[in-house]
């Protein structure tokens, strides 16, 4: 159980701020690394990485510095003026992506917003589609965000109940389904619009060869591939982008999460430069997207990924949980599954509920997260030693 200190900053934290999540009751105060400590000075493993925006660590020292050194400068231009390091920061991005261009901005629900705005002006100026008539294919059981236009093609009932009106102009399709995307073009579709693996649905990872076949039915149909890699990009699966696994490349990406180091929320959407250039001045804009600050942390933690190559260690760290997981798994655990150092496990119903295995690894010093009923993400910043995950393999083999 939470000690008295932590029990009062829940109560205030309820009190005061609208319950859109089901916090584990720990409440943090300091992390380093793959570590944090609560605030009655108890320590845990981080399994979750704020949804994979920590992948390179809790206040990894290059990217602090980065911080304080561009803080003690400029912080805050808007693009009404130029600043000295978004161009800096743009081709480095554009470098590690192999994309023409890319827009800033600061969540990745924006960013999946900007992919798809683009997407659209893309459709009427360089595909002739009639006005107000673009089509983008989504999946079932997707996560891009929670503004309205992204939840109005969520098939969450949680997500989206009440809070309809919806904007028309998406088709939803099963997910790990080529033929589906096949039939669901028509003359107005524009792009479609998927996750490499699904994170929030709970790591749901498609068939060998998905991403590849529907790359390839895209470039036939001349439709645009959008890859949301805001979860799974910058290392997280192994590859710097997961799409790299098969070889694909997109022609928009998302990204965002640890492009901003688990420091600074940091986004963006890329293109070629065809494809970006029907953004014109004024028809889209943040006033923080592409700040001197997020430039600074977002070029840092891009140096640190390549440097420290994260990719690797993500693969090797990733093959080393599982192997372990699958010499431990009793028959409380219906799957394990995972790419790099995305991972879930899920149980069987007979086992209960993922909530309650979260809630006992939490005692023994784990921090993972739920996921619909049966699953629990295990996503640790990507610095964690093998150590380390034999320390976790350990813990999780307690409560199995
Ligand atoms: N896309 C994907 C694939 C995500 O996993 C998330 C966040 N979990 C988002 C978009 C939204 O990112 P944000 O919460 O920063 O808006």
């Amino acid at each position: 159980m939470s000690g008295k200190k932590a029990r009062r900053y829940i109560e205030l934290e309820n009190k005061y701020t609208a319950h859109g999540y089901h916090p584990i009751p720990v409440v943090l105060n300091r992390a380093k690394g793959v570590w944090a400590w609560d605030v009655d000075g108890k320590k845990y493993l981080d399994c979750l990485s704020a949804y994979s925006a920590v992948n390179q660590g809790h206040r990894h020292p290059k990217i602090m510095k980065a911080m304080r050194d561009q803080a003690a400068k400029l912080t805050l231009t808007s693009r009404a003026f130029h600043n000295d390091r978004l161009g800096e920061f743009m081709k480095k991005l554009c470098t590690v992506t192999k994309m023409g261009m890319a827009l800033p901005m600061n969540t990745g629900a924006e960013a999946v917003e900007t992919a798809i705005k683009i997407a659209r002006k893309w459709g009427y100026e360089k595909k002739g589609i009639a006005q107000n008539k673009a089509e983008i294919i989504v999946c079932s059981e997707n996560f891009h965000g929670r503004t309205t236009t992204i939840v109005g093609f969520s098939t969450d009932p949680d997500a989206n109940r009440n809070f309809g009106p919806f904007s028309p102009g998406f088709a939803i399709i099963p997910y790990n389904d080529p033929d589906a995307l096949r039939r669901a073009i028509n003359q107005n579709t524009v792009g479609f619009l998927v996750e490499p693996i699904q994170g929030e649905a709970g790591v749901k990872i498609p068939s060998d060869g998905y991403l590849r076949q529907v790359r390839d039915i895209c470039s036939e149909h001349g439709i645009l591939l959008i890859l949301d890699e805001v979860q799974t990009g910058f290392c997280r699966t192994g590859k710097m982008f997961a799409c790299m696994h098969e070889g694909v490349k997109p022609d928009m990406l998302v990204v965002g999460k640890a492009l901003g180091g688990g420091i600074y929320p940091v986004s963006a959407a890329l293109g070629s430069q065809d494809i970006m250039s029907v953004i014109t001045p004024g028809t889209h804009g943040s006033t923080f997207g592409g700040n001197p600050l997020a430039c600074a942390i977002g070029t840092a933690s891009l140096d640190v990924l390549i440097q420290e190559r994260l990719d690797k260690r993500a693969e090797k760290m990733g093959n080393l949980f599982r192997k372990r997981l699958h010499e431990i798994a009793t028959d409380k655990v219906l799957e394990i599954r995972g790419k790099g150092l995305l991972n879930a496990i899920e149980l069987k119903k007979s086992a209960g509920t993922a909530r309650e295995h979260a809630e006992k690894l939490m005692k023994l010093g784990v921090l993972a997260k739920d996921t619909h009923g049966q699953t629990i993400r295990f996503a640790p910043p990507l610095v964690i030693s093998a150590d380390e995950t034999e320390w976790l393999v350990e813990r999780i083999q307690m409560v199995l």
